[in-house]
């Protein structure tokens, strides 16, 4: 039910493949490199760079296992696909975004002080890749702005520094990726493109995407969220999957690089198909909710987030209480009315964990996750 993954299970995963060691985490942890194909066209994708986001991960395992035992031939003459599993092995181990020093990886691309780092910035320079998949998970309350609806797969091309924007590199680099996604977002069956939506686009100048986009590598953002109320993502794994399937995949067509649409601009700003994505969804939401404190009853509406972490050697998902009171701008997964809550006043601190989720689990799909 939970999105952890062991490491035996990625070292077991690994054994199948020709892989590098090409460095070590802070706490002395290996970081392997599988290599995949030996065509010309050289593609590099990572993941778990934040411990606590193994949708990449899973996803690139099962395809990575699927396309060793089918040996497409088309395929591996195109392509030469690196990939590093993961990135920060130290806070995968521990279920955290940030590495052991404590040092948000994604933040240390001009600093350079963590050995994860170090070790990326090193293979990009061996290997040169022209197109690279930075994958990452975004947190469950991210949805498709307006609609409401969860956003499942967010998507966007990282910015360059102002000084680099017009290096025709550059801009053609942005524009095929535009173009290409606007051909996979025409071509997919639409059931398979639900939820997908446009991450935030601003510049990030400590930020890997925008550092491998500046080398002049076309680099992708994928952001994997949660599909539904499947907080384990396992439906996201396989949505992830099948776009990554499709995107590498379609990589080997020559068609796709003749049939650019001519209405981008030349700066790469192309409107995307699908919508932005915003934050303010929760995993419940309890309208006009009857609490009873103390000797008191009102009626209140109550959001809750299930909040995943990994401590003490197991999974957990800890109900949180997001907010309360009039709350009917808020979108939800799961939408409850008029349940009778019995509560503690130290219950209703905003923030905290909530002991009053054997009230309410009963009427939501996560009766059986452990809290
Ligand atoms: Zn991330």
């Amino acid at each position: 039910m939970h999105p952890f993954v062991h490491a035996s299970k990625v070292e077991q995963w690994l054994r199948q493949f020709d892989k590098k060691l090409i460095g070590h985490s802070f706490l002395g942890k290996p970081i392997h490199s599988v290599h995949w194909g030996a065509g010309p066209l050289r593609v590099l994708v990572w993941s778990q760079m934040h411990g606590n986001e193994s949708t990449g991960l899973r996803a690139m395992m099962e395809l990575l296992s699927d396309w060793v035992s089918s040996k497409d031939h088309i395929l591996l003459n195109k392509l030469t696909i690196v990939y590093i599993p993961q990135l920060n092995p130290d806070g995968a181990e521990k279920w955290t975004r940030r590495n052991a020093q404590n040092i948000d990886l994604n933040r240390d691309l001009r600093a350079k002080q963590s050995p994860e780092i170090a070790c990326f910035v090193r293979l990009l320079d061996e290997f040169r890749p022209d197109i690279a998949l930075n994958l990452h998970d975004q947190r469950t309350f991210f949805s498709q702005k307006e609609q409401g609806l969860p956003s499942s797969l967010a998507l966007a091309v990282p910015k360059t520094s102002e000084s680099l924007s017009t290096d025709s590199r550059i801009v053609n680099n942005r524009r095929f990726l535009r173009d290409y996604i606007l051909q996979m977002y025409n071509r997919i069956d639409p059931s398979k493109r639900e939820g997908w939506s446009v991450f935030d686009e601003s510049y990030y100048p400590r930020s890997i995407g925008e550092y491998v986009q500046e080398s002049g590598c076309a680099t992708l953002l994928v952001e994997s969220g949660v599909v539904g109320t499947d907080l384990s993502r396992s439906l996201s794994v396989q949505q992830t999957k099948s776009f990554l399937k499709s995107f590498l995949s379609g990589l080997t067509s020559d068609l796709l690089f003749h049939d650019r649409s001519a209405d981008t601009h030349l700066d790469g700003t192309q409107a995307w198909p699908f919508p932005k994505n915003e934050q303010g969804l929760v995993d419940l939401k309890v309208q006009n909710a009857r609490i009873q404190c103390l000797n008191s009853s009102w009626e209140t509406d109550l959001a809750i987030w299930l909040k995943d972490e990994y401590r003490d050697g197991r999974p957990w998902f800890i109900p949180i209480l997001h907010d309360v009171g009039d709350l009917r701008h808020l979108h939800s997964r799961v939408a409850l009315d008029k349940v009778e809550v019995h509560v503690e006043a130290k219950d209703l601190i905003v923030g905290s964990p909530i002991t009053f989720w054997p009230q309410l689990k009963g009427y939501t799909p996560w009766a059986d996750i452990e809290v």
